[in-house]
Formats: structure tokens, C-alpha cells, sequence
């Protein structure tokens, strides 16, 4: 098993938590006994229900394991089993079908792929209204756009914090796209929350366990990007902080990963994607303009994310990169994100045949 070890671990303390499959025809009563009987036995019932039957997740340490297990026998329960993985609310044996985030009206999850694109850094009225119009007529169905910058060096330009919320807000009325923004501090998310529809994580800050345990109170999405450093699980555990705290509403975010690889800004870790999708319910996005660092790069990488699964890209576009106030280096402009777009309508190269032109199997029998 992927995560074995750390399993055993969880084990011998104690600390592992089971799920209770209902069966097909479960009736609520029983259903209701069984989160009884969770919550007596010193365990927090969590609920899932999915179109076929409900499963009931019992969460927590130090609660009577034997009294779960013995749930077996209880009527309408299919099975009892014990949650192989760390993370439990985000994987996929609590919930195994995928989760639609709705933010603001946009599907995130569903069959469609949610591009999401705009600035770096949110820099004047006019530059975000210009961009939210060219992404929006390209095709893109969010904006986005930096109001509190993630700098690693505190002389580099750090956002224009609320001034920027409101252009966020006047464009998002003006063009009618749903806008995610950036939080980094605690004090900053109930004025975020005023004037974004989807509040990001940023990859430094994955780990800031005050901040997440903070949005895991909020009424607003998150989209919660993976650490430059950070392994899959710690991801996944992240996420689980924002469920088990009450919010459900997370979209991941892989934005590349640091390794010896010096060509490109971070390494775009794309079967991360898949492996997630493998492990989690919840919907992943992939940011091709973290991931590489370069403009010329933005374009096959997109294609490369959507071909292994990811549900939706973020993009950064800048009407005249070259000005940028950040990220300018791997911004695009207009006409690079339409291209982009255009090529994400294009089918995938073909399969070679398996012999080569001409030659008949059996042709030299
Ligand atoms: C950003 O989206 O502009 C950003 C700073 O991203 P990350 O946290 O992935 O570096
Ligand atoms: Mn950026």
C-alpha cells in the first residue's frame, strides 16, 4: 500500500479512523443509528452522501476503535473499513466521486476545463480591465490577480493590497468573471473575503497552519496551491486542515516543484496531477506560468496538463509583459493567450502505427 508505513504508525497509536459503507438500500434510520453509535464511541461521524449509497467516516483519535469495527453487525452496514491513507476527508475511499466546486457560478471539477487567467499582480484599473476583457473573449471563465504579493525579496514590488480589491471587484462587475486573489495573513481574509469570489493559497504559505484553520471558517472557495517543497501528502494534509476545519470547498493547485533543474522556474510535477485524482476527490488545477517561468513554454505545458486529467488551468497574462510589475518574464500577452486557448481546442498528435507502412504481419511465413 502507497502509504503503508506511516499507516502502521497511525495503527499502534490509535489514531486510525474507519469508514462505516452503508449499504444500497440503508434507510435514514439507519443511517442515523450508525452516526449514533459513531459519536458514543468517542469518534466525530462525517457524513457523505453519494448517488448509490452513504458513507460515514468516523474522524478523530483516542475514540473506542472495537466499538467501530462491531458496527459490522449493525443493520443496513455493508462493510467496515479502516482509512489506509493520513489524509481522510479529502481522499477518495471517504468520497470516491469527484467533487464540483462552484465558485460563483463556474463549475470547477465537472467535464469542462476552468481557465483561469490575468495578471500577476493587480496594477491599475485599466490594466486588469483590459486583461479580464481579452481573457474573457479568448475563453477564460475567472480572473485572477495579485492584491498581496508573495515577494522573496521585500524591495520587489508587494501589491497594491486593498486598492487592488476594489479594481477586483469593480471588473469583476464590469466583465462578469469570478476573480480569485491571494491571502497571506489571517488580518487580510475578512476584507478578501468582501471582494473575491475564490480565496488562493499561495505555494509559500501551504503550510501556514494559522491561515488554513482560519479559511477552513470561511463561506468562500479555496484554491490551495501545492508547496514548492512540499510532497503530495503534505498537500493532501493541507487540504485536509480546510475540511476537517468545515470548508469543503478547496480546488488544488500544482504550480511546479524545486529540484536540481536550473532551465526552468520549478519543475512542472504533471503526474502529481494524475496521482491526486488517484487520491482525492477534489477537483486540481494545474499553473503553467509558475511551473516554467517561461512564456514559450505556457502552451504545451497547458496541453500537457488537460491531456493527464487536471480540471482547469491558471494562467498569467499581462497586457504588455515586458512592464510588468511582477512574473513579467512568464506572462503572457493577448495574442500569446489566445494562441494558448486555440491550442487547447487542438487534438492530441496521433498514435504511429504498431508495424511499420507496407508491412503485412505474417507476410514472411
Ligand atoms: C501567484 O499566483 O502569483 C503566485 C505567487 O503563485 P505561487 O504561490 O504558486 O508562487
Ligand atoms: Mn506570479
Amino acid at each position: 500500500m502507497f502509504f503503508g508505513t506511516e499507516y502502521k504508525n497511525f495503527e499502534e497509536e490509535g489514531l486510525v479512523e474507519m469508514i462505516v459503507n452503508m449499504s444500497e438500500k440503508a434507510t435514514e434510520e439507519q443511517i442515523a443509528h450508525v452516526v449514533e453509535r459513531i459519536r458514543e464511541a468517542g469518534y466525530q461521524p462525517h457524513l457523505t452522501r453519494g448517488t448509490e449509497r452513504t458513507i460515514v467516516a468516523a474522524v478523530g483519535s483516542g475514540g473506542r476503535r472495537h466499538e467501530i469495527e462491531a458496527l459490522s453487525a449493525a443493520p443496513g452496514v455493508e462493510a467496515v473499513v479502516p482509512i489506509a491513507q493520513p489524509f481522510k476527508l479529502v481522499s477518495r475511499q471517504i468520497k470516491p466521486e469527484r467533487s464540483v466546486i462552484d465558485v460563483a457560478g463556474v463549475r470547477i471539477g465537472g467535464d469542462a476545463v476552468v481557465v483561469i487567467a490575468g495578471p500577476c499582480s493587480v496594477e491599475s484599473h485599466e490594466q486588469l480591465l483590459t486583461t479580464a476583457i481579452a481573457v474573457k473573449k479568448a475563453g477564460a471563465s475567472m480572473l485572477r490577480g495579485g492584491a498581496y504579493k508573495p515577494r522573496t525579496s521585500p524591495y520587489d514590488f508587494q501589491g497594491l493590497g486593498i486598492e487592488a480589491l476594489k479594481i477586483l471587484r469593480e471588473v469583476r462587475e464590469q466583465t462578469g468573471l469570478p476573480v480569485v486573489t491571494e491571502v497571506m495573513s489571517t488580518e487580510d481574509v475578512d476584507v478578501i473575503c468582501e471582494h473575491a469570489d475564490m480565496l488562493q493559497v499561495g505555494a509559500r504559505n501551504m503550510q501556514n497552519f494559522a491561515l488554513l484553520r482560519r479559511l477552513a471558517m470561511i463561506d468562500k472557495p479555496v484554491l490551495l496551491k501545492r508547496g514548492p517543497s512540499a510532497t503530495v501528502k503534505e498537500w493532501l494534509l493541507a487540504a485536509e486542515y480546510l475540511l476537517s476545519g468545515g470548508n469543503s470547498r478547496v480546488v488544488l493547485c500544482e504550480r511546479g516543484i524545486k529540484t536540481f533543474e536550473t532551465e526552468t522556474r520549478n519543475t512542472m510535477d504533471l503526474a502529481a496531477v494524475a496521482l491526486v485524482r488517484e487520491l482525492s476527490h477534489l477537483p486540481v488545477i494545474a499553473d503553467p506560468s509558475h511551473g516554467t517561468g517561461k512564456q514559450s513554454l505556457i502552451a504545451a505545458v497547458s496541453r500537457a496538463a488537460v491531456a493527464i486529467g487536471a480540471d482547469g488551468l491558471i494562467v498569467e497574462v499581462h497586457p504588455c509583459p515586458e512592464r510588468a510589475l511582477s512574473d513579467g518574464p512568464q506572462s503572457l500577452d493577448f495574442a500569446g493567450f489566445e494562441k494558448v486557448m486555440r491550442g487547447l481546442c487542438e487534438p492530441l498528435r496521433q498514435l504511429a502505427p504498431s508495424t511499420p507502412e507496407g508491412f503485412a504481419l505474417g507476410a514472411q511465413a
